[in-house]
């Protein structure tokens, strides 16, 4: 085969008639297999399988791409930034083990394989790096800007933040000093009081439009200065509480943008950064649980063409808890009850010991298992249909229906002596075999930034990768390489679902489901990145290794 273009930037290549490469994009040819389930006229399940014909483009050229983080001199904003500057300088450190060097563990993209395929000669399994799937841009190259309320440079937020090993602050100090955090909204409502004291970097006035404005031309300057070809903004500023959903305020795009005019006391400075970023074309990711995406936000972005993904970085206990949930349901075990206590000592404790910032993040850790619950209807049946959803039975793409549930609490505490290491203790109270009952009790301890650093690398790698795919349906396969393709090469929806494994509170497009499981959403993660190269999804089958 003459495979793609000495020029063409990949890893590797599919040799086949459906995926063509150019030096600048590959273009595959991809049959979407589902299944379609509709009932006869004796009431009987039909299931009736249904090929959708795609093409995707994926442009190859990685762009120099700049990310703006909102808290950048929080735990989180500072050991990103730390960590990245001292993978992309080499930097090795001492601790009581040895000497360390700086690596990207916990992120998908950079320390995680997936299986390409099986060995021509032997059968055996072959795995390259996630991030060689596609090209994509490295969190080396990344250039790091951002806001905080606080003044404090970098490198004294690394410091605050007692995270990172001292011999590596040390090494680390004279570069982060340079970085300095630009003012940004504050609105004293929004977060906890104890906040105040920290409010010391904030941009003047009370009028929304202009802090709108103002943080549009951050970006441009931004941009500009360091000749980026893109921009992502990431909000990973302390918890604001929830805004009210107000009709004529913030239900649709005009409506905001009309009560951010009118400076409307329900216009959150997440919200504003959100609208800030969609007007500047630059993708826009809440790492926090509020609901920074009120539905005018959501259709702004619609509006704009423009990505946005949220809510909630799923570090710590919510992602083991979408793991053991899925596995207690899909093992046939009903869970009854999932309580849940975590105790932390760092900022972000302490502006969640506020009731309303609480209640955010309380509501976005609640809904993790509703998919699992509502996938198994012989553990959870449903109950006569009712036409009051509540949030418990709310089937997971909003449809109202009344399903049995287990109990599900989440209490917080702040506790400042174990300042960043955070502790999550679980019990899952389970019924099993014939009336008996299991209970699962779990201790998780573990720096809370060092989680979430690792998650936000993979939010902006692959928004950034989303940004060069493109798609369209075709009714026919197309004849050659430039056969009549039925619509232009269209982008996806506004909102990316795709980065759901990295939140808690995955957002999806309007009337989509929500999955939570942690497997469903690496592998729908891994399979478009497959499709985009023309491969058949992964699946464990092995049949290759079953006949005779
Ligand atoms: P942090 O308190 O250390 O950092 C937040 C920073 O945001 C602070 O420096 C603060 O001054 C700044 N800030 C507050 N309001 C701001 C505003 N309007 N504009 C700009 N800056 C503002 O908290 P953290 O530990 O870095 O966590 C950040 C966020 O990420 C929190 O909301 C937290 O709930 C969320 N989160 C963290 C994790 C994790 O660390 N594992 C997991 C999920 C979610």
């Amino acid at each position: 085969p003459a495979g793609p273009p000495a020029t063409a930037n990949v890893a590797f290549y599919v040799n086949s008639p459906n995926v063509r490469y150019s030096d600048s994009a590959i273009e595959a040819d991809y049959r979407y297999q589902n299944t379609k389930i509709s009932h006869d006229a004796t009431g009987r399940m039909v299931a009736e399988p249904v090929d959708t014909q795609y093409q995707f483009r994926t442009e190859t050229t990685v762009p120099k791409v700049g990310i703006m983080l909102v808290g950048w001199g929080g735990n989180n904003g500072s050991t990103v930034t730390a960590s990245i500057l001292a993978n992309r300088m080499g930097t090795t450190w001492h601790t009581k083990e040895g000497l360390q060097k700086p690596n990207y563990y916990g992120s998908v993209v950079l320390s995680s394989t997936l299986k390409l395929g099986v060995r021509a000669d032997n059968g055996q399994d072959v795995f390259i790096p996630f991030h060689d799937v596609l090209p994509m841009i490295h969190p080396n190259d990344l250039v790091i800007g951002g806001w905080d309320i606080n003044g404090a440079n970098i490198a004294d937020a690394m410091e605050r933040a007692q995270v990172l090993d001292y011999d590596l602050q040390r090494q680390l100090k004279d570069q982060l000093a340079g970085m300095v955090p630009l003012p940004s909204i504050y609105y004293p409502d929004y977060i906890a009081a104890n906040q105040n004291e920290r409010a010391n970097n904030v941009i003047p006035g009370a009028d929304k439009w202009a802090h709108l404005e103002h943080i549009r031309k951050d970006i441009r300057q931004f941009k500009a200065d360091s000749h980026l070809d893109k921009v992502i903004v990431l909000w990973t500023a302390n918890t604001e509480r929830f805004s009210s959903i107000l009709p004529g305020v913030n239900d649709t795009a005009s409506n905001l943008l009309q009560a951010v005019k009118d400076s409307h006391a329900e216009v959150s400075p997440s919200t504003i950064f959100a609208l800030a970023s969609i007007a500047e074309g630059a993708p826009f990711i809440n790492g926090s649980p509020q609901n920074t995406f009120v539905p005018g936000v959501i259709a702004y972005a619609e509006q704009q063409g423009v990505y946005i993904g949220g809510d909630d970085f799923k570090s710590g206990q919510t992602k083991v808890k979408s793991v053991i949930t899925d596995f207690l349901v899909n093992a046939g075990i009903k869970p009854l009850a999932i309580t849940s206590y975590n105790h932390l000592g760092n900022n972000d404790g302490y502006n969640l010991s506020a009731p309303q910032q609480f209640r955010s993040k309380e509501i976005s850790k609640s809904n993790v298992v509703d998919d699992m619950v509502y996938a198994n209807h012989i553990l959870y049946p449903r109950k006569k249909k009712s036409k009051m959803a509540s949030s418990a039975s709310a089937a997971p793409n909003g449809a109202a229906e009344d399903i049995e549930h287990p109990d599900h609490v989440v209490v917080i505490k702040y506790v400042p002596a174990v300042g960043d290491s955070k502790r999550a203790l679980d019990e899952y109270y389970s019924e099993i075999f014939m009336g008996g009952r299991n209970t699962i009790s779990l201790y998780n301890t573990c720096e809370d930034s060092l989680l979430a650093s690792p998650l936000i690398i993979d939010l902006v790698l692959i928004t950034e990768l989303m940004t060069r795919i493109s798609y369209r349906v075709v009714e026919q396969p197309p004849a050659d390489a430039n056969g009549a393709a039925d619509q232009q090469y269209q982008p996806f929806h506004s909102v990316l679902s795709v980065l759901s494994y990295m939140l808690k509170a995955p957002l999806v497009p309007p009337n989509t489901p929500v999955v939570n499981a942690l497997s469903k959403q690496r592998t729908a993660m891994e399979n478009i990145f497959r499709a985009c190269v023309g491969l058949a999804p992964q699946n464990d089958m092995l049949l290759e290794h079953k006949a005779f």
